[in-house]
């Protein structure tokens, strides 16, 4: 069915010319936002001469240790507000991910057509390590940790990164060129790339996710896609071929020209990854097999054998063997809040699943479970239907406790056919679900939506969950859990 071309496991193409980054040294450079990644870049363009400015409107207390760094560095910022006039000389600005399309200061940009890059943009035009990118609605954080256990387990020099952990524009001028950039890649990074190109790609899956900020599903695929858009015949896309809307875009929208591969837990596909009879096996075009002991991967779901699927064959299209990928593909034991063992209280499995922030990887927690279910859902809505989980959810639950901001709308659409309680606060449906569960259950926090109403950020929510699993096991006296 799918594409057939036999891939070479090709050397990553030079950059050609027309792809080369506007002068650094001596450019002026506004970054706009100094989290995470706008930092990292502000400090690596200014190491390599540029005249940077970075904005952001946040308030001081929040903004001390970024602050701080810049003083370090003598880089000029402003908080607080964004200043138009400090577009007055750029040469081009940087935007955070966070920071909106419609957010003034950058529609200001763009009405005088000063170009506007993400700090991936920048960080991959100061690196000359080929790139490996993970993007998707989930299993990014999963596949991209994955792929670099793999990288380590085969003793190959990687460093990770991106939308994981440090910035890309953290290591970008420091990793050598031989090695590999993994990075977890998001729909915000990828809206203003220009020549970024990953020597290997990897689109997940597309499933509604951020439609408060994208708008609708048309243009959400656009985005991913675009993680292609520069690849060449010397690179590599590898596609999630079980996923009709990027089987139908890959069909409509063909892009960039890199072989593609695929990964499926329906079909075998060439060349490609797919699960069989429990097993991941592959199909490179020249060679197939089945890598053994795969059926007994740590991180439980067929999602997740779809995710190791993936990483598998990002590995093989960069052109490490089978035997390389095996120690790193069998040892790794998944992330932190994604669907996290936490511990069992009389007989009762707490699971922390904080991370599922959007409906699709509710479905894909329930379906990892056989055993009835006491589910945690809510937070805050991110314009997302949670209808499709109706049925499933009513058949595996023993209780649903829908919690925080989201919590009426998940009573209406949920709520109507599995019993329920509705406990806006947190603590408070932590304590209905484990009094509701019985020997034997999972107890499930799954929430489907962002932290945000109660919590800084999903970790957050996930450690206040494992705090209170803690603090039950006490009660019981259970002192170890
Ligand atoms: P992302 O970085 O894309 O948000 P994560 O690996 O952090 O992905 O996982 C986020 C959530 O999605 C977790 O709840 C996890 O269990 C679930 N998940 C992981 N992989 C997949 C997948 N392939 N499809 C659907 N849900 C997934």
């Amino acid at each position: 069915m799918k594409a057939m071309t036999q891939p070479k496991q090709s050397k990553p193409s030079p950059r050609e010319d027309d792809d080369m980054p506007p002068p650094i040294a001596g450019a002026e450079v506004v970054v706009i936002g100094m989290a995470r990644s706008g930092l990292a870049a502000a400090l690596m363009l200014a190491g390599r001469g540029a005249q940077v400015f970075v904005s952001d409107s946040g308030t001081e207390e929040s903004l001390k240790s970024p602050v701080e760094s810049l003083r370090a560095r003598g880089i000029r910022y402003e908080i607080g507000r964004h200043t138009l006039d400090c577009l007055d000389h750029a040469d081009f600005v940087i935007a955070s991910p966070g920071v909106k399309a419609d957010n003034p200061i950058i529609a200001a940009a763009l009405q005088r057509e000063l170009p506007v890059y993400s700090e991936i943009e920048a960080a991959f035009w100061l690196s000359s390590a080929p790139v490996l990118a993970v993007t998707g609605a989930n299993g990014k954080t999963t596949t991209t940790a994955w792929l670099s256990a793999i990288y380590r387990g085969a003793g190959k020099a990687a460093e990770v990164g991106g939308n994981i952990g440090r910035a890309y524009a953290d290591f970008a001028t420091a990793i050598p060129p031989n090695a590999r950039a993994i990075l977890e890649v998001s729909s915000f990074q990828l809206e203003r790339i220009d020549t970024f190109r990953p020597h290997v790609a990897a689109i997940l899956n597309i499933t509604p996710d951020h439609l408060d900020r994208h708008g609708n599903m048309a243009e959400y695929t656009r985005l991913k896609f675009r993680l292609l858009e520069n690849q060449t015949s010397a690179d590599h896309a590898v596609l999630n071929a079980d996923d009709d809307i990027i089987g139908r875009w890959n069909l409509d929208h063909p892009r960039g020209g890199s072989h593609k591969w695929w990964f499926s837990s329906a079909q075998p596909v060439a060349p490609g990854v797919w699960v069989e009879d429990g097993l991941l096996k592959f199909d490179t075009g020249a060679v197939r097999g089945t890598i053994p002991g795969s059926d007994r991967l740590r991180p439980p779901g067929l999602h997740n054998q779809m995710n190791a699927a993936a990483a598998v064959a990002m590995a093989l299209a960069d052109g490490l063997s089978p035997a390389e990928i095996e120690p790193g593909l069998m040892g790794f034991a998944g992330c932190e809040h994604r669907l996290e063992t936490v511990a069992d209280v009389d007989g009762v499995t707490y699971v922390n699943d904080s991370k599922a922030t959007n409906p699709d990887s509710v479905a894909k927690a329930i379906a990892a479970f056989s055993r009835p279910l006491v589910v945690i859902m809510g937070g805050l809505d991110k314009g997302t239907d949670f209808g499709f989980l109706a049925e499933e959810l009513s058949r595996r639950s023993r209780l649903l406790v829908f919690t925080g901001a989201a919590a009426a709308k998940l009573e209406f659409q949920l709520g109507g056919r599995a019993p329920h309680r509705t406990i806006p606060d947190f603590a408070g449906a932590f304590a209905a679900a484990s009094t509701a569960a019985r020997p034997g259950d999972v107890v499930l926090l799954s929430p489907g939506c962002a932290s945000f109403d109660q919590f800084d950020n999903f970790e957050h929510r996930g450690r206040v969950f494992k705090d209170l699993v803690t603090n039950l096991a006490r009660s019981r006296g259970k002192p170890g859990a």
